[in-house]
């Protein structure tokens, strides 16, 4: 498996679990999100109202999941989660969203991929709180309306630009989640060695969070990798000099890039002299999945500047050449 890959697997899920923040203080960077929703929380509560639906996005392991818990821990109400392609019919919808209780968060992740049909149950639900539904079949069915306690919908998305218009259009707060800056990120580490109890170096904490692609689930996970080495090889403690020799040996670079990314970045220089190439062309070429490359690999490789996308197809920058220290082709 992927070491920086940005999905979580089954154990991590409850290793993450223990490492949630519970607040919006605790919750560390991406400070605009947390400033906006600080304010929306406050005059929800001040009004006794529910919270406006919020539509949390970008990508992966950046913490959606994590927020969608702080929103209903500062709101005082449930939290109740599901996903897109866990509603699989509008029946499955009209079930959770009858056991809400007032106040009550429903975080729905990947909210993108949930059936059209049942979206279209969604948006009276959203707006009016109530829900259309069609009892029985034929001349003799009919549409019953029910009514819904209010409730705030918090959906996730890693393409708020695959959510329909129509859905999209219907939270009042839109939030986007940006890859978090490396102080952050160290920020992150030191809470986590803190709470696994683990001693870190302050440089250790820096370099773990370099390696980190902006990203605390990688970070988290980097971490428990080099606190295992360092209970094996050491007493236990981590400093910089373990750090590095562990991330070494786990084939994350400098910049958090791993295998995969060497192939990938490689291939378009080797084969296709940089690039243009389609995205078709690439993951043919280093047999991965077309929209894997697209939401995995390369949202972080456009974001550092090492992939470019023209309407032709991907494109390395010279920033790829000098970091794998190969001649810079000539214009
Ligand atoms: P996905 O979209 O893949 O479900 P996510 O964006 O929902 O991911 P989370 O599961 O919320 O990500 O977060 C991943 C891990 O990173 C969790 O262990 C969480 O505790 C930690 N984490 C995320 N954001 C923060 C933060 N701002 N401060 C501290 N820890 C964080």
């Amino acid at each position: 498996e992927r070491i920086i890959s940005t999905e979580a697997g089954e154990q991590e899920l409850s290793f993450e679990q223990s490492l949630r923040p519970q607040t919006l203080t605790q919750y560390i960077g991406q400070d605009k999100v947390k400033e906006n929703l600080e304010v929306f929380i406050k005059a929800a509560k001040f009004r006794q109202e529910t919270l406006d639906h919020v539509l949390l996005y970008g990508p992966p392991g950046l913490g959606k999941t994590t927020l969608a818990a702080i929103i209903a821990n500062e709101m005082g109400v449930n939290l109740r989660t599901t996903s897109g392609p866990a509603i699989e019919r509008p029946g499955d919808l009209a079930a959770i969203l009858t056991a809400l209780e007032p106040g009550d968060v429903l975080f729905i992740d990947e909210i993108h991929r949930l059936p059209r049909a049942i979206e279209e149950v969604l948006y009276p639900a959203m707006e009016d709180f109530c829900l259309d539904i069609v009892i029985g079949k034929g001349p003799s069915a009919r549409s019953v309306r029910l009514d819904l306690p209010p409730f705030t919908l918090v959906g996730a998305t890693t393409r708020a630009g695959s959510l329909s218009a129509p859905l999209r259009d219907r939270f009042g707060v839109l939030s986007r989640l940006e890859y978090y800056k490396e102080e952050d990120l160290r920020e992150i580490v030191i809470r986590t060695a803190d709470v696994l109890d683990t001693e870190i170096d302050m440089s250790a904490a820096v370099e773990i969070a370099r390696r980190s692609r902006g990203t605390p689930r990688i970070a988290n996970r980097l971490l428990r990798r080099v606190r295992d080495f360092a209970q094996v090889r050491s007493d236990g403690s981590v400093d910089i000099e373990l750090a590095n020799e562990a991330l070494e040996l786990m084939q994350v670079d400098r910049l958090g890039l791993d295998h995969i990314d060497h192939k990938l970045l490689k291939g378009i220089i080797e084969k296709f002299r940089g690039g243009p190439v389609g995205l078709e062309t690439i993951a043919a070429t280093i047999g991965e999945e077309s929209h894997t490359i697209e939401d995995v690999y390369e949202p972080y490789l456009l974001q550092i500047g090492f992939l470019q996308r023209t309407p032709r197809g991907r494109v390395v920058t010279h920033a790829v050449y000098r970091h794998f220290q190969m001649e810079v082709p000539s214009e």
